[in-house]
């Protein structure tokens, strides 16, 4: 079954939304994952757990993240906008949750883009790109890059980072060090998220919640 990752990329805003795994609302309606009661597990590569619950409502999207311990921990809730057809039935689609500069956009999308941390419409995703022209894994292998050849080293994160060159100070170079050990973790954290192609649906089961 194809995930509700994949979808057309688009080419004018390539370095903002190309690779990020997309929640599709009409892949997802096709599937059934958007009927009220619908639950399941969906692959969603994350650095350490990759196994995600979701559960649909009237109005919710929602998925949680299974701990240790059994316990469920909530994710991200999306909220689902349903739009009566002319001839029956109704169409869902998911309002953007995302809020830049304390507004929240609210737009009534099919798409979602995922960019590791929270879910955005395409407006969006090019508003919180608009300045950097890169999404945040390419940022920090970039930072971590810079850092990396300033230390006499080459640009690979594969590899150790290099000792501290003659003449710098040893706080210099500790700062340098986390700084560059830190943009690689979140590099690979978000490289984790984002590929391979997004969420998967492995699972469904269509039983309806408590009524409510
Ligand atoms: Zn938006």
């Amino acid at each position: 079954m194809g995930g509700f990752g994949s979808g057309r990329r688009s080419h004018n805003r390539r370095n903002a939304i190309d690779g990020l795994p997309c929640l599709d609302s009409n892949i997802m309606q096709r599937q059934g994952v958007l009927v009220n009661g619908c639950h399941g597990s969906v692959e969603w590569p994350r650095s350490t757990r990759s196994l995600v619950k979701f559960c649909t409502d009237d109005q919710r999207f929602r998925l949680f993240e299974q701990g240790d311990n059994g316990q469920h921990r909530f994710l991200h809730g999306l909220l689902i906008v349903r739009v009566p057809c002319r001839y029956g039935g109704s169409r869902a689609y998911f309002s953007c949750p995302c809020v830049i500069g304390g507004k929240a956009c609210g737009r009534r999308v099919a798409k979602l883009y995922y960019d590791g941390d929270q879910f955005l419409c395409r407006q969006c995703t090019g508003l919180s790109y608009r300045c950097q022209s890169e999404g945040p894994f390419s940022r920090n292998l970039r930072r971590s890059d810079k850092i990396r050849l300033r230390l006499g080293g080459p640009r690979s994160s594969l590899e150790p980072i290099p000792p501290r060159p003659k003449g710098m100070w040893l706080r210099t170079y500790v700062r340098l060090y986390d700084e560059c050990r830190r943009s690689e973790q979140s590099a690979k954290a978000i490289s984790a998220a984002i590929l391979p192609s997004g969420p998967k649906i492995i699972e469904t089961r269509a039983r309806r919640l408590k009524s409510g």
